[in-house]
């Protein structure tokens, strides 16, 4: 059953997270992103309580802006991102067989035609 009520159902409603795969309560979704709500909380809880005003009434309208608008990325980019990261930290790392650092290989001057 819908509730329209502001107030939300913090720990004793838990919902199926689409990101973790797990149940998790509004509490957690409240701060999921380093104290910041997830910016999925709306889609996520609005068939449980009327989330979006109990945001509205919580953030600045700044901060709703800044949490809200930015659709979530497609969980292909955010895998993208993080291959493409753990490459750049991987090559930063980079240790020749001798324990020490390496500069990546130097290209070739092209020919001269
Ligand atoms: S709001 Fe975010 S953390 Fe909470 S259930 Fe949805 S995706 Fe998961």
């Amino acid at each position: 059953m819908t509730d329209s009520s502001s107030v939300p159902p913090y720990d004793e409603k838990q919902i199926r997270c689409p990101k973790l795969g797990g149940q998790v309560n509004f509490a957690y979704c409240r701060v999921e992103k380093g104290g910041q709500a997830c910016p999925r909380a709306i889609a996520c809880w609005t068939e449980h309580f009327d989330v979006e005003s109990y945001f509205r009434k919580a953030l600045s309208p700044n901060d709703f802006e800044s949490c809200f608008s930015r659709p979530p990325q497609p969980k292909l980019v955010t895998l993208v991102e993080l291959i493409e990261r753990a490459q750049r930290i991987a090559a930063k790392a980079a240790i020749s067989p001798l324990g020490k650092h390496t500069e990546p290989p130097a290209i070739p001057p092209e020919d001269e035609a």
